[in-house]
């Protein structure tokens, strides 16, 4: 007779943000005889390791996946930490807006919880990544201040900022303001998908020790292929490592694997829910660049020192996609402006549009390898392409708040904003949605699919803060023990 599987308290896939606060809660709640299992298909890369090889991994990472002739590609990191290790660290909330975007504005579609159900979350999430971020952001209420002063602003941005009063402020970042016990202050040099001193947040430089902590287990090079279930229930997952299959049980299942692959590993189980894989979607971003009349730029703390919501405005949304304006104070799109006298008087721009989720778009099984999600993306939708197409005009009346001799637009969006979403979305009916607003999988009462999947839109903010603020919130509504905000 074969071995019985090893059991867990709780089986936990992935290493990335989603995994992270989900395994910080768990163990926080737990006695010390809890029983964890982290299975996370990547290694583990010191921070130099990284910074030497991330070419050759992001390629890897790449070829992992399916992706048809001539559609978008998608950008994500395989290894401990995930995203943490690339990731740019923006970190800005989604307005209250955001969440109501079908009865507000008649487009999209509403999320099953609002701004005011996450607002302590964001605050646990903030606090957590040392989030340094302003005092004054109008459109984003706080119960408690961010842990770090904002960055400080480039001269642009305090232009911007004068012409646009409540609606330009200094963009959150997981960019240390100042050294945290782990990591130095951001120098702004504005290479931060690679920070060469290691002061973004990653899991690996601020968050190891939950990994190593006695109640886990964590095996690095185990895939995950799919989801065991009996009676309705999940009860375990089946993974290779090394080349050889096994099975662990487990009594709750959690996949932090992110939106492409939770979605993969549930289609992989024969999980009976008609929209799973469905809607995958990120937003749409391009780049501008504008000439300056006498103000120079470059004087700020950090790569992006401001964000501005003139494109955001509720006017407008029900016609257009919001658009949400990042300034640059590097010169990664912009370089110096080739005019003798004027050399720092030049600021690139990012414009990111949301986009709605259509179910055209979505991640399928390769038919010629079900070890490979399909990634099938042949369109936007046309209220994002109403915003993009237009960004030229927009971006003319709201720069005309600077001293502007000029600015071109890029004539062609980038390919990706390196974020997914909507594949395993929230709602309340199975028909239509796959995961509760518990983040639980519909039909399952022990499953849960984690991450930003689970967004029923892709608003212009970034996602990251949002999905680790959702798997707070997850967190305290399925564990047992004491909740991180009562009640
Ligand atoms: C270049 C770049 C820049 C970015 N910048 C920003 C930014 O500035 N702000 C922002 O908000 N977001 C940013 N993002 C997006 C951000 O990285 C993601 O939103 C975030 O990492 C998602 O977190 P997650 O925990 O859901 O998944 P991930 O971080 O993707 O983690 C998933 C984990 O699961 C593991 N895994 C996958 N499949 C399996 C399997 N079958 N079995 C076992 N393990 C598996 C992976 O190896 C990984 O460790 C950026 C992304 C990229 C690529």
């Amino acid at each position: 007779m074969g071995q019985a599987a090893p059991r867990y308290d709780l089986l936990l896939v992935g290493t990335g943000f989603a995994s992270t606060f989900f395994l910080r809660e768990f163990l926080r709640r737990s006695g010390p005889r809890a029983r964890v299992l982290v299975l996370e298909r990547g290694e583990r890369f010191t921070h130099a390791e990284y910074l030497e090889r991330r070419g050759e991994l992001d390629r890897n990472a790449a070829e992992t996946v399916t992706i048809r002739p001539g559609e978008k590609p998608w950008g994500f990191f395989l290894g401990f930490g995930g995203g943490s290790n690339c990731w740019w660290a923006n970190t800005p909330r989604m307005i209250p807006a955001d969440f109501e975007i079908r009865s507000r504005f008649g487009v999209g579609q509403d999320w099953p919880i609002g701004y005011a159900d996450l607002e302590p979350y964001y605050c646990e999430v903030e606090d957590a990544l040392r989030i340094s971020g302003p005092g004054d952001h109008a459109l984003c209420p706080r119960s408690r201040p961010y842990p770090e002063a904002p960055h400080v602003m480039s001269d642009p941005d305090r232009v911007l900022q004068r012409a646009y009063p409540g609606e330009f402020f200094a963009m959150p970042s997981a960019r240390a303001r100042t050294a945290t016990a782990h990591r130095p202050a951001c120098c702004g040099n504005g290479t931060c998908q690679t920070c060469p001193i290691d002061a973004k947040y990653t899991v690996l430089n601020e968050a190891t020790d939950l990994y190593a902590d006695p109640r886990v287990t964590l095996r690095l090079g185990a895939t995950v292929d799919a989801v065991d279930f009996e009676g309705g229930r999940a009860t375990g997952v089946a993974f290779r490592q090394g080349g050889r299959e096994e099975r662990a049980r487990g009594d709750l299942i959690a996949l932090g694997a992110n939106a492409i692959f939770n979605a993969h590993i549930l289609l992989r189980s024969g999980l009976p829910l008609p929209a799973l894989g469905r809607g995958l979607v990120e937003q749409v971003g391009t780049y501008a660049v504008a000439y300056l009349r006498g103000v120079n730029n470059f004087q700020g703390s950090t790569s992006r020192c401001g964000h501005g919501y003139m494109l955001h405005r509720d006017a407008d949304r029900s016609r257009r996609a919001a658009g949400l304006i990042l300034t640059h104070n590097t010169m990664d799109v912009s370089g110096l402006r080739m005019t003798r006298g004027k050399w720092r008087q030049i600021l690139g721009l990012t414009v990111v549009y949301e986009d709605l989720r259509d179910e055209a778009n979505r991640v399928d099984l390769d038919p010629a390898n079900p070890e490979r999600p399909l990634l099938i993306h042949p369109r936007r939708s046309a209220y994002a392409d109403r915003g993009i197409n237009n960004v030229e005009r927009d971006l003319g009346e709201v720069l005309s708040g600077l001293p502007v001799e000029s600015f071109e637009v890029s004539r062609v969006p980038k390919p990706s904003e390196v974020h997914i979403i909507g594949t395993t979305v929230m709602g309340t009916d199975p028909a239509t949605s796959v995961v509760d607003r518990n983040l639980v999988c519909h039909g399952t009462q022990n499953l849960l699919a984690l991450g930003s999947g689970a967004f029923p839109t892709a608003a212009p903010a970034n996602p990251t803060l949002t999905l680790s603020a959702l798997t707070l919130w997850a967190a305290d509504r399925v564990l047992p023990g004491p909740r991180l905000v009562p009640a």
